[in-house]
C-alpha cells in the first residue's frame, strides 16, 4: 500500500505496562480514526527509544483497517523531497502528493535542525493539510524547542499554531524500552 511504514508493529505488541506515561485508553480512542475525520494532528514526544515510532505505526495500521488512506514518511526524507521539489520547479505537484492521504505521519521531526527554507516548505504543507486531514507527528524535542529546530522563531510558531490548534499531545516519559529491556535480562548494569 501507500503507508510505507519502517517497520511492522502494532497496539497489540506495544507494552502498556512498561509505559505508564501512555494513556491506552486515549490509544484506543484514537486508533478509531475519529481525530482524522475531526481534522486533529497527534504529536508524540518524548527522548529515543521510548516507542514513538511504533505507536505511530501502529496507529497508521490501525487508522488503514478504520477505512483512511495514510503516508508515513521520516521528518528529513520530506524535507528533502520538497526541496528538490521545490529545485526542480515541481513543488506544487510534491505537495499535492503529500496532502492526499487522510494521514500524514512524519517521524523524527528534531532529530536534524532544518536549513530555513525547508522550515518555510514544511510550513507551506502544513498550511495545506490543516483542517482538511490530520498529521501525526513524532518528535524528541519539546514544543518549547521548536523554534531551534526550524531555525526560525516566526515558522515555528506559525507550523506550531496549527498543528496544536486541534490536537492531541501525547509525552512520552522514561527511559529507552530497549536499554531497559536489556536491563532487566542482566547485560547491562
Ligand atoms: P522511538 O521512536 O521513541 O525512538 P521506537 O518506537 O523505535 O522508539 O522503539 C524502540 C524499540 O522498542 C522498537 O523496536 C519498539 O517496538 C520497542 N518498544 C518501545 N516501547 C515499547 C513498548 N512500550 N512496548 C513494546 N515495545 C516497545
Ligand atoms: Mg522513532
Amino acid at each position: 500500500g501507500l503507508a510505507k511504514f519502517p517497520f511492522a508493529r502494532d497496539l497489540a505488541g506495544f507494552d502498556f505496562e512498561a509505559q505508564p506515561s501512555v494513556d491506552r485508553h486515549q490509544v484506543r480512542e484514537l486508533a478509531t480514526g475519529r481525530f482524522i475525520a475531526n481534522g486533529e494532528a497527534i504529536l508524540l514526544l518524548g527522548p529515543p527509544g521510548v516507542g514513538k515510532t511504533h505507536l505511530a505505526v501502529a496507529l497508521g495500521r490501525e487508522v488503514i483497517v478504520a477505512g483512511y488512506t495514510v503516508l508515513f514518511t521520516s521528518a528529513t526524507a520530506l524535507v528533502a523531497n520538497l526541496a528538490k521539489a521545490h529545485a526542480d520547479g515541481r513543488f506544487d505537484e510534491r505537495l499535492l502528493h503529500y496532502a492526499k492521504p487522510k494521514l500524514l505521519i512524519v517521524d523524527e521531526l528534531g532529530y536534524l535542525p532544518f536549513e530555513q527554507d525547508a522550515a518555510h516548505l514544511f510550513f507551506q504543507l502544513v498550511s495545506r493539510r490543516y483542517e482538511r486531514g490530520a498529521m501525526l507527528v513524532t518528535s524528541n524535542r519539546a514544543i518549547g524547542e521548536w523554534g531551534s529546530v526550524f531555525g526560525d522563531p516566526v515558522v515555528a510558531t506559525a507550523i506550531l499554531d496549527r498543528l496544536l490548534h486541534h490536537s492531541h499531545v501525547i509525552t512520552i516519559r522514561g527511559e529507552s524500552y530497549r536499554l531497559r529491556e536489556k536491563r532487566r535480562s542482566g547485560l547491562l548494569q
